[in-house]
Formats: C-alpha cells, structure tokens, sequence
C-alpha cells in the first residue's frame, strides 16, 4: 500500500500488521471497558466484547463501493498487492490490540480486571474495512485464529463465492451482507464494480446451506433506499437457510456521512416493522432485539444463539 494511503488510515485509528492489513480498536470495546455498554453480538451470540479484536487481512480493498460504508474507501486500480502472511497478521494484530488497549489502565471508569481481559483478546471480526475474501490465505488465517482460542466472525460481501466454497478451514460464524433485495438498487446503493456480482451473491447465498458451520445473513437497511421488497428478500433468504437474520439499521457514522445524511437512519420501529413482515414470510421467529443498535435478530430457535467455546 502506498504511504500516502497509510498515513491517512493511520490517522483514521488504523494500526497495520504488515502491509496491506491492519487492526483498529472498536468503538464497543471502548465503550464496554469506560462505560460497561457492549454491542449488540454481546448480548445476541455471547461475545466478550471488550476481548474482540477487529480486523482485516485486506485492507481498503473492495469490489464494491457502497454508499453506507462507514470506512473510508479509495478502492481505485491498485497495483500488485503483496498480502501479509497469516501467521504474521495474527500475532501482530494481536500484539497491535494490546498497545491500542494499554490506554485505558488507569482509566478509574475502567476496571483492571476488564483491562487484562482486553489485552487477551478471545474473539476476531474478520470486518474491517475491504472485502476479506480478496485475502488469498483465509482459511490459514482463521485456523491461526483458533489455534489460540480465539472464536472467528468473518464477514463477506458475498460477492466471491468460490472463496467460501473453497474454504477449508470456516470461521465459527459466516455472515453474508445483503443490503439490496434485487439488482437494480444494488447497483445503486452497493456501487459493485461489475454488475455481474449480483449473481455472485445469489450464489453465495445459495451456498450458505452446505457449510458446517453457524451462518447469518445481515441486512443492511437505509432508509429510502432498500427498505421494503420483503417478499423479494424472503425469497433469497429462502435459498441460504441461514441459523440467523439480522436486520440491521445504517448508522450515520464515519466516511458515510459524506455521502448519505442522517434521515437515512432509520428509527428501531421502522427496522422492527421490516423484521416481522420478514419473519411472517420466513415462518422465523424474533429471537432479540436491541433498539440502541436498531437490530432485530430473526432464527428458528434461540438454543443456537450462545457460541460454543
Ligand atoms: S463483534 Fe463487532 S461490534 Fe462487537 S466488539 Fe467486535 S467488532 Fe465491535
Ligand atoms: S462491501 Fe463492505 S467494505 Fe466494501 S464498500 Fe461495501 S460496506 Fe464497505
């Protein structure tokens, strides 16, 4: 990655683990340690928050530009990427999250119990910014994850489907993101740069029923832009046969609020009204909600919600 580009992520919270990945310290586990506020995957699938580390082995590189992301985005024509090693990334974003947590100590809101905790972290979201799946090592990564007890969130765009059918090591929760339920706001609102991806998350989508592992798929819903079609929705959930759906509200944060404003946030009984016709078309229930996040969680049964350690 060019320098240039570095300093501005740098300057955005990015810590980088070699040369195209990086680690950035989540608002929720600063909120958790000074204030005991955690996010909504606490609550939903019982994370530790304060001991979830968040990163990408592919930073700032897309095949979309949506128009909600909060990250900052430059995903122009690159030259040859190198990719980090696996084993590389994990052991600095590790390290990375322990000098991004050292702050707190100290902080009289913050515990030193829940400090230690922290600088051990128990819990990766493959999420940050860029598509993971453009990562060639994935499968290598989340093992090195796990080799060191740690639970693994990867979040795809769903746009690479042979990566996930080529996985051989999966993540112990595979989220696909579906902000568009047809083709024509997607090219609108996810700004892929190929339209022929649409299809290849219909594929993924498609995919998510054979992998031996807990699937989720997430709604992204900004409104006045993909609110509403639940029938067409419900029919590509149909497909995935996912454990969950969350159904998510855009938040007016980060680069996003240059491009969208804030009556694009919809409120927590817009996203509740969604989520119930959704259900009524899935024959799901309503699992968990959480108003502060705007998120509804839809599934089958609740037994499935704590991850297994
Ligand atoms: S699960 Fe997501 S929101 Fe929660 S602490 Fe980790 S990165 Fe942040
Ligand atoms: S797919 Fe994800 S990383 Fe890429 S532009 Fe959209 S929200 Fe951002």
């Amino acid at each position: 990655m060019k320098e240039k580009k570095k300093k501005i992520l740098k300057k955005h919270g990015y810590a980088f683990t070699g040369d195209e990945s990086g680690v950035k310290l989540c608002h929720w586990v600063r909120e958790k340690l000074i204030r005991g506020r955690s996010c909504y995957k606490e609550d939903f699938y019982g994370i530790d928050c304060h001991r979830c580390l968040q990163m990408s082995p592919a930073l700032d590189i897309c095949n979309q530009s949506c128009l909600f992301c909060w990250r900052y985005q430059d995903y122009g024509k690159r030259e040859e990427v190198t990719f980090d090693e696996p084993k590389k990334i994990v052991l600095k974003s590790i390290q990375a999250q322990k000098e991004l947590v050292s702050g707190f100590r100290g902080d009289e809101r913050c515990s030193e119990k829940m400090w230690k905790e922290a600088r051990d972290p128990n819990q990766v979201a493959i999420s940050l910014s860029g598509e993971p799946t453009m990562y060639p090592h994935l499968s290598d990564l989340i093992k090195e994850y796990e080799k060191r007890g740690m639970n693994t969130f990867l979040v795809t765009n769903g746009t690479r489907p042979h990566i996930i059918e080529n996985l051989d090591h999966l993540p112990s929760q595979m989220y696909v993101t579906l902000a568009a339920p047809n083709k024509k706001i997607f090219k609108k609102l996810c700004v892929p740069n190929s339209e022929d991806l649409w299809n290849d998350i219909k594929r993924s989508l498609e995919l998510l029923p054979s992998l031996d592992t807990r699937t989720v798929v997430r709604h992204t819903l900004v409104d006045g832009w993909n609110i509403g079609w639940e029938d067409e929705y419900a029919r590509l959930i149909e497909k995935a046969e996912p454990d969950f759906v969350e159904t998510k509200g855009y938040v007016f944060v980060g680069d996003s609020r240059t491009r969208m404003s804030i009556k694009n946030m919809p409120s927590h009984e817009t996203i509740r009204g969604f989520a119930k016709k959704e259900n009524e078309l899935l024959g799901l229930k309503i699992l968990a909600e959480k108003e502060e996040s705007r998120v509804v969680l839809l599934g089958r049964s609740k037994d499935k919600m704590e991850l297994a350690r």
